[in-house]
């Protein structure tokens, strides 16, 4: 059934990209196979010069990772009415890797926020200057920066958003800056990672590429690490990124898949639940006399407030907060958690907590800390979907 039949995104988000199983499987099967049969070989023949659609090697594909790929395609472009191709990767990373090496080649640079997942960050500024493609930096929440960093480096290809960003939360305007992108010619991508499609459809804004790390709320169990890459020029999809995607050996494995095909199918539910106690928790902390600030993007406190609300669904789970007492707060603070989890990544049902200062962060020094808001008394949370009281109730015996 084609997903344009569904009117609501939650049916997409069970029935998206599923193709009847050849033996009546209801849910799809872990192809765990290496590679494909071939009744002849002249299909072998047809298959290899692309004259027959068919499975040759799992590098090359695999149903499972299509169907995982299919359906948060389907989810990116719900109500959109336009086609786009996605490929699952083994690691948001991955999946960052064929987006970069596949548009951008020797002399060209990237455009990118200053706050940007740190893993992007390293792979720009140590990775992709040993193949002569240099980062440019600005501060993309204001338009005006933007443009003239663009005007300064007209060797810029490809302007690459994050947002909600991490670690910080802020947030940019898609809208405006695939605008300005589209101005000077730049290729777009958007890292959706932190909204997911229910909360935010980059496409809707004209943007080129999505990224996924799948292993966050699309998962949203925290059972695998995953990512994936979606292109709205199919041919380009088809030839370039397929091939440098194959080339760099970035593909997903069938079980991971399978997992993550189960965790979509709740994406809304969850995705209402998380951005539901994340908002109660942020005006809780708001008012604790031990925390000096909160980043939550949903209170309009927030500068990110007005963009946040203007491409956003809800503002999302994720939040940081201040500890007035600073690094031995954050320690303390940990410690006496309960209920929620002392850990990095974000996105499952559970609520993650991590305090950069000691963790993430520890060892980097304080100025470059600062540079990113990243103070000793931050608190950086997940909001999990527990029951609501009991989120609060942890906060609160592990802040008195
Ligand atoms: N993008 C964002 C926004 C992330 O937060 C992460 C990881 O935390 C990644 C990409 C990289 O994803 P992965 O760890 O799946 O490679």
């Amino acid at each position: 059934m084609s997903d344009s039949f569904y009117k609501g995104f939650g049916s997409v988000a069970i029935h998206g990209g599923h193709e009847q199983d050849p033996r009546y499987a209801h849910q799809v099967p872990i192809y765990a196979s290496s590679t494909y049969v071939f009744d002849t070989a002249e299909q072998g023949m047809r298959r290899f010069s692309g004259k027959e659609e068919g499975y040759i090697y799992s590098r090359w594909g695999n149903p499972t990772l299509s169907e995982a790929a299919d359906k948060i395609a389907a989810l990116e472009t719900f109500g959109l009415n336009i086609e786009v191709k996605g490929i699952l990767h083994a690691s948001g990373m991955a999946a960052i890797s064929t987006l970069l090496l596949s548009n951008l080649k020797a002399g060209d640079k990237v455009l990118s926020h200053f706050s940007l997942y740190g893993g992007t960050e390293e792979l720009m500024h140590r990775v992709l200057p040993g193949l002569n493609i240099e980062p440019v930096i600005a501060d993309l929440r204001d338009l005006n920066k933007a443009e003239e960093a663009i005007k300064a480096n007209p060797a810029i290809k490809l302007l690459y958003i994050e947002t909600p960003a991490n670690p910080t939360i802020q947030c940019v305007d898609i809208e405006q800056l695939t605008k300005l992108g589209r101005k000077y010619n730049l290729i777009i991508a958007c890292d959706n990672t932190f909204a997911t499609p229910y909360l935010q459809q980059p496409f809707r804004y004209g943007v080129d590429f999505i990224v996924h790390s799948t292993t966050k709320f699309l998962n949203g169990h925290g059972t695998a690490i995953g990512g994936v890459l979606i292109g709205k020029d199919v041919e380009f999809m088809k030839t370039q990124a397929t091939k440098t995607h194959r080339l760099l050996g970035g593909n997903g494995n069938p079980f991971d898949a399978f997992l993550l095909i189960s965790g979509i199918r709740t994406l809304e539910l969850r995705m209402e639940r998380h951005c539901q106690n994340a908002m109660k928790a942020a005006q809780y902390l708001e008012q604790h006399a031990a925390v000096g600030k909160v980043n939550y993007t949903g209170l309009s406190s927030h500068p990110d407030h007005a963009t946040a609300m203007k491409q956003m669904r809800y503002p999302g789970a994720m939040l940081s907060f201040e500890l007035k007492g600073g690094l031995q707060a954050g320690i303390t603070f940990m410690n006496k958690l309960k209920m929620c989890t002392r850990t990095v990544s974000l996105g499952t049902c559970d609520s993650l907590l991590c305090h950069p200062a000691s963790m993430t962060h520890y060892g980097v020094p304080k100025e470059e800390k600062l540079k990113y808001g990243i103070t000793d008394g931050l608190i950086r949370m997940s909001v999990g979907i527990e029951n609501t009281d009991d989120i609060i109730n942890d906060l609160e015996q592990a802040l008195n």
